[in-house]
């Protein structure tokens, strides 16, 4: 028998995004990184998008290309629309199509209402939701063009239910869905799907900034009773990406069961 033919179909399932084109914001670190890596796995060329941390990133390609994938790092603040767009601009030079699109690249400046300065307020919406515009924006014509587009957009349980000292990450992470939803109701008809994926406190660097008493009072509310791993959000959003091609202006709570 061919062995040929016996293989094809199994590398077709295990790499469902062969050709694909992926762009994730914020991957040097935390979901980001752990998203871009389930990407390249499932076979598409991921674009690592970073702010600062370019050791991490290049890392990540590292990591990715000796494992078979393939990658390239993309440097550029997203909260910046000049930066965020010409990057874009310069992705689609590159491979002429892109996607997928993550946007995953998110900060805290957590203060009690009381307490907030308006650069909490401005840094937090402009990083979180300003970039999310920038980027889809930039993104949508080359979907829209190829008639298929995966867009899924990161946001929080805060966003949700709301948490105390984040009026500024609630208020961008609500917009964010609000957002998400529009999408996907003007751009169906293009075959692109938009969604969220809305984690709640998941171990990485942004968790590991809160003191470790007040982690400790976060996981007594976490009816799971742990934090999630930045891999458990990677497959949702792979999921949505390989699996969801009727699923779209939706959110899917990856949370341990904090908000229902
Ligand atoms: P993280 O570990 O702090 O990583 C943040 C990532 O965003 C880094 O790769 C960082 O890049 C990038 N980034 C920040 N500002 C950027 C900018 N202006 N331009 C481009 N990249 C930028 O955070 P995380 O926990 O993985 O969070 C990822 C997403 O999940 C965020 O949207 C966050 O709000 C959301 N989320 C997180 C949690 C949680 O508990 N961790 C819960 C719910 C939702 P550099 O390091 O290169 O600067």
């Amino acid at each position: 028998m061919d062995t040929a033919v016996l293989m094809e179909p199994k590398l077709a399932l295990s790499r469902p995004l062969e050709g694909r084109v992926a762009l994730v914001t914020g991957a040097s670190r935390g979901i980001g990184r752990a998203i871009a890596r389930e990407l390249a796995d499932r076979g598409a060329v991921v674009v690592i998008n970073f702010f600062n941390s370019i050791g991490r990133a290049q890392e990540l390609r590292e990591d990715i290309e000796r494992s078979g994938g393939e990658a390239c790092l993309m440097q550029g603040d997203v909260s910046n629309r000049q930066e965020a767009r010409r990057a874009i601009h310069k992705l689609l030079e590159v491979y002429g199509r892109l996607d997928i699109l993550v946007n995953n690249a998110g900060i805290t400046r957590d203060r009690s209402i009381r307490k907030m300065t308006d650069s909490d307020w401005l840094e937090v919406i402009e990083t979180n939701l300003n970039s999310m515009f920038y980027c889809t924006s930039a993104a949508v014509p080359a979907m829209v063009e190829h008639k298929y587009g995966r867009i899924v957009n990161i946001a929080s349980f805060s966003g949700q239910a709301g948490n105390f000292g984040q009026a500024n990450y609630a208020a961008s992470k609500g917009g964010i869905i609000a957002f998400t939803k529009v999408l996907a109701l003007e751009l169906a008809k293009y075959n692109i799907t938009a969604n969220v994926v809305a984690p709640g406190f998941t171990s990485t660097d942004m968790l590991a900034a809160v003191p470790g008493e007040i982690q400790d009072q976060i996981r007594t509310r976490i009816p799971l009773g742990r934090f999630a791993e930045p891999l458990e959000i990677a497959k949702a959003a792979a999921f949505l990406i390989c699996d969801g091609d009727y699923v779209t202006g939706q959110q899917i709570n990856i949370n341990g069961g904090i908000y229902m």
